[in-house]
């Protein structure tokens, strides 16, 4: 039997204001989450506060203003730390996202570790933002840019994988939980067997940490990275986790305010961890709003939030399987949150352009995955994303809407 009861979804709801409102006058169901998830009102309260009350630059001000700007920004670092169980505050550098932690990596790293004949190792299941940075790098370099092939259900082919990895490989950077096809990737596996081959990983969490528990000292991860706003946190502001081994090893990223220890025209000194790759003023307000979407996580339970969300693409899944002519993209045993399918005779924009009138919000085309759509020979799925907020009522409703919409089109 499903069980959709272990987290109280009413008074859940109750804390995003958003989800009152209506579209194309019909009561909201969004399903977009993957894309971005809504925002409770303590991370909207966070923001709303820091400009009331606190607004000032941090990291550089005696003043008692840009003082409590800055404990708080430092909070958010502390509470990153807590929540993925980081060794040091100062492995955690804040980013305005996935899209800049990896391309931190692949320039920092990059530069340092990688050059003309060595191999970078990446899945077909990558987001856009987890391959351009390491082929624009492999360009630069001279360097390879090997892909690790997937079955027709979207798991990764292991085998391959390991015949990949040689004293060539100077890294292995593939995401956790795919985007495009909900996969959950055997982590565990992938940095173990590049550990064998003393070649570090980058795990892209972007759509793993807001659904599944992450402890980065027992994955052992060399690198982790993910986004505020994928989490119920605010928009532009991200986390690159990285072993204190390999960032004290790496270049700045960007020069500027905050990165330095002494300027002179003849040379300049860097910061130290985490200041080195934080160059410039932050986004101030997401970086101490994220504090609060990590308490709101952490009040729910991460273990809760997945058991729930687990139950609810189960029985999503059972339901879309009953439209005729429905096909899901990515089948593999492990996955999480995520519902990519096609229906046969129908565009996916169609159905969700015909859905978005019902007041449902999916996401459909290649998801920044083009050659996942490539491998499959589709121009792209309708994606439902799920998050802690969705019930069984807005699954239905998506239901009802996929199948009057395919009424209409075939
Ligand atoms: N990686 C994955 C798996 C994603 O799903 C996304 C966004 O959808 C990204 C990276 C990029 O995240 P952002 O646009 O927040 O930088």
């Amino acid at each position: 039997m499903l069980e959709l009861d272990t987290l109280d979804i009413k008074t859940i709801r109750e804390d995003f204001p958003i989800l009152k409102r209506e579209v194309n006058g019909k009561p909201l169901v969004y399903l977009d989450n993957g894309a971005t998830t809504q925002k409770p009102k303590a991370v909207i309260d966070a923001i709303l506060n820091y400009y009331t009350d606190m607004n000032s630059n941090v990291h550089r001000g005696v003043h008692y203003l840009s003082q409590i700007s800055t404990d708080a920004f430092e909070v958010t670092r502390r509470k990153v730390q807590e929540f993925i169980n980081a060794k040091h505050d100062y492995e955690i550098i804040i980013t305005k996202g996935t899209t800049e932690s990896i391309n931190l990596v692949a320039s920092c790293y990059g530069q340092k570790f990688i050059s003309e004949g060595d191999e970078v190792i990446i899945s077909a299941m990558e987001h856009h933002s987890n391959i351009v940075p390491w082929q624009m790098l492999c360009e630069a370099k001279g360097a390879t840019l090997k892909v690790i092939p997937m079955s027709e259900a979207g798991e990764l082919d292991m085998d391959v994988y390991k015949s990949y990895l040689n004293h060539r490989t100077k890294i292995v950077s593939v995401n956790y939980v795919s985007n495009a096809l909900g996969t959950i990737n055997p982590v565990r596996e992938i940095i173990r067997l590049a550990h064998e081959n003393n070649t570090p990983v980058l795990l892209d969490a972007a759509q793993a940490v807001q659904h599944i528990k992450i402890d980065v000292q027992e994955l052992d991860v060399d690198f982790l990275v993910f986004s505020g706003h994928k989490m119920y946190g605010p928009t532009g502001v991200g986390v690159l986790y990285g072993k204190e081994e390999w960032l004290n090893k790496m270049p700045p990223y960007q020069g500027g305010g905050d990165m330095i220890k002494d300027v002179t025209f003849e040379k300049t000194t860097y910061n130290e961890l985490p200041f080195k790759f934080e160059a410039g003023t932050p986004n101030i307000e997401a970086g101490i709003a994220l504090n609060a979407a990590i308490d709101y996580i952490n009040e729910l339970g991460i273990d809760n939030i997945k058991k729930y969300e687990d139950d609810l693409l189960a029985y999503a899944t059972e339901r879309l399987l009953e439209i005729d002519g429905l096909r899901i993209i990515g089948t593999a045993k492990e996955k999480s949150s995520v519902i990519s399918f096609v229906v046969d005779g129908t565009h996916p924009y169609d159905i969700g352009v015909l859905l978005d009138k019902l007041g449902i919000a999916v996401r459909t085309g290649h998801h920044c995955a083009q050659p996942v759509m490539e491998q499959f020979h589709i121009p792209g799925t309708v994606r439902a994303s799920l998050a802690v907020y969705n019930t069984k009522d807005e699954v239905d409703a998506l239901v009802a809407g996929v199948k009057r919409a395919v009424a209409m089109l075939v």
